[in-house]
């Protein structure tokens, strides 16, 4: 990092008020592990810190050290809280942690104060840098990964409970050190944190190897609905609200359903298709090879990775597919060009 970016994070740490910790909606490992390390690390420093989300916390991450006393901020649920609008805690400073855009912290930004320093600390290509600070390292595997840096950065020594915070963001991010973005720094880092106290075979029971029953009645379900498309490069699945009712399914039960369609041989792009709550369509989009991802969800509004990404699109589902699909295999066809062209494709 610059030394400049260093020195101005130092007098954000030497500010007053309480420091909002959050992340992206939907949070996954890397999101919460990396919101629990920068908290945990925080308060040791005798920093106050409060950790939010904007829905309850997913439960296999329930081991992480700092859930004990995660807030949820959920005014518009059913049982709202706060239960007025006096009860909302404002902050003045926060720290973002794996948000590629600020639409993506969601309702979590009713909780800043006019004019609170925001500092933004990710890994996705598709970052748009919304924060008064940026430390944004799309070379790194996780933003586990960089906010490792960062302390390390700051001379920082980390305790048990941030390792296993960050370690659990390495670990989920990189599939379970199997995807691209696994790097021998990645294994360098990982085995500093398990020198600090970490249990890889913990941490990968509860976030990696712990099905849920309703994530399993939905793969059923899911798999009803698989399709081939582009002669066999594309896979999609389609999970509507029907299907999360008949499998007593919440939302997030679907987390790894596409990773279904992404496997299957001879595919390179696997899509999911969600139906959310609010009647929304969110899409989940996976590569294996050629495909650069985060820009087809780029062109509906989304963002993410070159090989998993993600975006919001408006219903009726069926427009919604049809739309993402013909742009899937528009990028096919783009690179079968380039490879005709003597470039790209197959390397
Ligand atoms: P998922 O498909 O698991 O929801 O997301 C895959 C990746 O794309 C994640 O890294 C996620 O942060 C990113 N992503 C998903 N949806 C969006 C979106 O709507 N906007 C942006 N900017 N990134 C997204
Ligand atoms: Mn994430
Ligand atoms: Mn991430």
């Amino acid at each position: 990092w610059k030394e400049r970016d260093l020195e101005e994070f130092r007098s954000f740490l030497a500010g007053s008020g309480p420091v909002l910790v959050a992340t992206h909606v939907d949070p996954d490992g890397d999101a919460l592990g990396s919101q629990g390390a920068i908290v945990l690390w925080l308060r040791r420093r005798g920093i106050s810190a409060e950790a939010y989300l904007e829905a309850p916390l997913p439960r296999r991450f329930s081991y992480l050290p700092h859930v004990s006393d995660l807030k949820v901020y959920a005014r518009t649920d059913a049982a709202p809280f706060p239960p007025s609008d006096e009860g909302v805690p404002r902050f003045s400073r926060a720290i973002f942690v794996d948000a590629a855009s600020f639409d993506r912290v969601g309702r979590i930004a009713e909780l800043l104060a006019d004019g609170a320093a925001v500092v933004n600390i990710d890994h996705h290509v598709t970052n748009t840098r919304f924060g008064k600070l940026n430390f944004v390292n799309p070379e790194a595997s996780s933003s586990a990964e960089v906010v490792y840096d960062l302390l390390r950065s700051l001379g920082e020594e980390i305790d048990a409970d941030v390792a296993v915070s960050l370690y659990t963001g390495y670990l989920t991010d990189t599939g379970g050190f199997r995807f691209r973005n696994t790097s021998a720094k990645v294994f360098r880092d990982v085995s500093e944190l398990i020198a600090r106290g970490v249990s890889p075979a913990d941490v990968a029971e509860y976030a990696l190897d712990t099905l849920t029953l309703p994530h399993l009645r939905l793969l059923r379900l899911a798999l009803g609905t698989l399709r081939l498309h582009a002669e066999g490069l594309v896979a999609t699945l389609t999970v509507t609200q029907a299907m999360l009712r008949e499998a007593d399914a919440a939302y997030e039960d679907a987390e790894g359903l596409v990773g279904y369609a992404r496997a299957i041989e001879g595919v390179e792009v696997g899509i999911l298709f969600r139906e959310t709550t609010e009647g929304a369509i969110r899409v989940s989009l996976r590569s294996r090879r050629n495909v650069d991802v985060s820009r087809i969800a780029a062109r509906f509004g989304g963002g993410g990775h070159a090989r998993a990404a993600g975006a919001t699109l408006a219903p009726p589902l069926a427009q919604a597919e049809a739309n993402v699909l013909s742009a899937v295999e528009e990028a096919l066809r783009e690179l079968r060009r380039d490879s005709a062209a003597g470039e790209g494709y197959g390397t």
